[in-house]
């Protein structure tokens, strides 16, 4: 699909004949919790290209939310989980010993931004692995409380749930949620609803959590731990001005807290580094992994600092499936296309094309787009009104290129790590030809 064929192609309305069947199929019987984007019904995929079910071929600028990584059925990453299916479908990591599980515990362990020995917990969802994290965290230290930032997303689970705090939606109605869950500012101010305008306060996190928090509210001797995107993803693509996340670590060391990198959606060589918090030049104690960890294949896992992880004994956490053989294979088969087509260096050069390409778009449309941002492959675009961002995500559509919106007012810009600076260009123009329309 990714060769030889011009993308996008959209030669029926959308959505096309054989899509609106599916989705009246569809809308009588899913949950209606799920938030659908656009009436995109997808029947195959390679590279950054997907095929719906009536023939429209789509630029992927989603990566089925950052997931697909390698592309979409990259061959080798197909051959592994083909090799693995007809070798061994599951059997239980948690109750035995699985070759597969601990060889992608070790690959992962290479990559861990961790100075020291870490040990590896693989589960099947990035909510799972925050659960996970937030247990260990709890267990290791023995303290009951937990700080996560406005603005976050962590997961749907309960615990994954109370840590965020992007959308008071994802709250509502499903209270009381976990107990001893603290919720601080993150980097950025609150957007003026009049202009768009965000500003950075290097200040408001500190300030906040010294000055308020740990002053009237709860001794920061009995804080476990701060879990943080060192990339905010649904909250709206938001990077920390340089040197924030350094002011963060030497926070959690003064009080004896373990900083948590949540790096669900900003890992696996998103941003041109394996970790995004390598950017920073930090290290966290536990990292937390899902999305892009094994190419669509369902898995996350958390890495943590090997006394923490030897705080808790047998049967203290376990799963079924969690690091089953088959989404192991995956992973190990995404490590290896990571490294041998080296995407790290793709994700920062396509990346830099796109962020510029982007920036010259916004300079021609100020009063549409407030601000463009991202590291590497992990870009957001601002608008001024939530109005502008949905009609950019449906405009897109209509021409073939695959966007999402994250936050109130951002579409992110997060292909496949293998996409090249020619598709880059190729969404540049259709977003050039969406902005045209879009009234101020
Ligand atoms: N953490 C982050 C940073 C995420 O972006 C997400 C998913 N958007 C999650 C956790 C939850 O992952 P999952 O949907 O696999 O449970």
């Amino acid at each position: 699909l990714d060769t030889g064929r011009p993308v996008p192609d959209v030669r029926t309305e959308l959505p096309g004949p054989l899509a609106r069947e599916i989705l009246a199929a569809d809308t009588a019987i899913t949950s209606p919790s799920l938030p659908r984007a656009y009436p995109l019904a997808p029947r195959r995929a390679s590279g950054c290209v997907i095929e719906d079910v009536d023939g429209n071929l789509f630029l992927d600028f989603n990566a089925g939310i950052a997931v697909n990584s390698t592309g979409h059925t990259h061959p080798a990453v197909v051959a592994a989980v083909q090799a693995q299916a007809a070798e061994l479908l599951h059997y239980s990591a948690s109750d035995f010993y699985l070759p597969v599980y601990s060889q992608t515990c070790a690959a992962l362990a290479a990559t861990a931004p961790m100075p020291g020995p870490v040990r590896v917990f693989l589960t099947n969802s990035g909510a799972e692995a925050v659960d996970g994290a937030l247990k260990l965290v709890r267990h290791a230290t023995g303290r009951p409380y937990v700080i996560s930032f406005f603005g976050a997303f962590h997961g749907r689970t309960y615990g994954a749930v109370t840590l965020t705090a992007s959308k008071a939606k994802y709250h509502k109605g499903f209270g009381p949620l976990v107990p001893g869950v603290l919720h601080a500012p993150y980097a950025w101010s609150v957007r003026d609803p009049e202009t768009g305008a965000r500003s950075h306060d290097e200040d408001l996190t500190f300030d906040f959590l010294e000055n308020t928090l740990f002053r009237h509210q709860v001794d920061p001797s009995e804080v476990a731990a701060v879990f943080v995107e060192p990339i905010q993803g649904e909250g709206g693509y938001l990077v920390p001005p340089q040197g924030w996340m350094r002011r963060l670590r030497e926070l959690c060391d003064r009080h004896g807290i373990l900083l948590v990198a949540d790096e669900v959606q900003s890992g696996m060589g998103r941003t041109g580094a394996m970790w995004a918090i390598e950017h920073a030049g930090v290290a966290p104690d536990v990292l937390i992994s899902a999305k892009g960890l094994a190419s669509g294949l369902p898995l996350g896992a958390f890495i943590a600092r090997a006394e923490l992880m030897e705080s808790w004994g047998a049967g203290a956490h376990g799963s079924t499936y969690g690091g089953s053989p088959v989404p192991c294979a995956a992973a190990l088969a995404t490590l290896e296309v990571i490294r041998d087509e080296g995407l790290l260096d793709n994700a920062a050069k396509v990346g830099a094309v796109l962020t510029e390409g982007l920036r010259d778009l916004a300079a021609r449309h100020p009063s549409v787009v407030t601000d463009v941002r991202g590291v590497g492959l992990m870009i957001g675009v601002e608008f001024r009104t939530a109005a502008q961002s949905a009609a950019v995500q449906q405009g897109c559509f209509e021409r073939g290129l695959l966007v999402l919106e994250c936050g109130e007012t951002t579409v992110r810009v997060s292909p496949p790590l293998v996409i090249t600076a020619d598709q880059a260009r190729t969404a540049l123009d259709i977003l050039g030809d969406v902005l045209a329309g879009i009234p101020a």
